[in-house]
């Protein structure tokens, strides 16, 4: 691929790249070993629009480790994904979701989870046990996979189909970036989309962009879904989703992710109805 006369016998970047990675993955396996205590959640609040009242919260993974800092979900994810780490790091997440989530009645909680976990034979019976054992309501729990989902046949068709049986709901998150099949989507029994934060960075500049999000919500509608914006920063980009009708808004223009105890005090300043 370099050309002729062109030897990449070592490349110190890729070298500098796979220890990294191997380190990561090391480490990552001694956490998990220990209990997972370097492992902890955080969570970020969504609205509903028009009226802007706290509708629930997305968990997302962080991990402080105590010589290599904090290391980024983007970072661990993909490689607990290589490594199939990421079943237990899916299971201690839902677990930890729903206790904490416990203290936090009528509001939502969405938990990440990777198409990954499906391939595991025990993966709805083990989302039921905890569910089960944490006396959280299935109601109010969003299960979001991406959409690669779509991609990967009937497998995830099923594994869908029993999670909605268990009651709760499911999200296809950054939506638009991936595999999307509008023909693939009808066929599961999906109730929101999460319109990926790249389309909603110049909506209040670019014709397109709006257009196309319109687009997308009003498909989401004609097909019994709900349309959640990612990533909205600012207060021109939350008039326009306002305008074409979006029904659930996430980002730093409301809060970054938080720690669970102001999500305490967000739960009990909200406005009663
Ligand atoms: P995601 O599920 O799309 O989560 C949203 C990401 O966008 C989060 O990054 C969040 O901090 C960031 N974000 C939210 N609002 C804004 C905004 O207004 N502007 C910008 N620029 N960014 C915003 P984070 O926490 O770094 O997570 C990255 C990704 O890691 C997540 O993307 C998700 O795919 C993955 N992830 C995190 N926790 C878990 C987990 O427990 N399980 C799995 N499977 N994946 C996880
Ligand atoms: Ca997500
Ligand atoms: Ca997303
Ligand atoms: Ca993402």
């Amino acid at each position: 691929a370099n050309g002729r006369n062109c030897h990449v016998a070592f490349d110190p970047e890729m070298d500098a790249i796979n220890r990294e990675k191997r380190r990561i993955e090391h480490e990552l396996r001694a956490t998990l070993d220990a209990g997972a205590k370097q492992l902890k959640l955080q969570f970020q609040p969504l609205y509903t629009l028009p009226g802007e009242t706290l509708l629930g919260v997305e968990a997302l993974a962080r991990w402080e480790h105590p010589e290599l800092g904090n290391i980024r979900p983007d970072q661990f994810i993909p490689i607990a994904e290589e490594t199939g780490m990421i079943r237990e790091i899916g299971a201690w997440a839902l677990r930890s979701a729903c206790e904490a989530a416990l203290h936090w009645p009528d509001i939502g909680i969405s938990v990440n989870v990777s198409v990954l976990e499906f391939e595991d034979p025990n993966y709805v019976e083990n989302v039921r046990t905890i569910l089960h054992e944490t006396g959280f309501d299935p109601g109010h729990l969003v299960l979001e996979v991406t959409e690669t989902v779509m991609a990967s046949g009937e497998l995830s068709e099923r594994i869908l189909g029993e999670l909605k049986e268990l009651g709760v709901m499911i999200a296809i998150d950054d939506f638009g970036t991936g595999f999307s099949s509008l023909g693939r989507l009808r066929n599961l029994d999906v109730d929101i989309i999460k319109i990926d934060r790249i389309f909603i960075d110049q909506i209040d500049v670019s014709v397109r962009d709006r257009e196309l999000v319109r687009a997308i919500i009003e498909f989401a509608h004609m097909a019994g879904m709900e349309a959640t914006a990612e990533g909205v920063e600012n207060a021109s980009q939350l008039d326009c989703l306002r305008m074409i009708g979006c029904d659930n808004v996430q980002g730093f223009y409301y809060s970054r992710p938080i720690d669970a105890h102001l999500v305490d005090q967000l739960v009990l300043q909200r406005p009663i109805a």
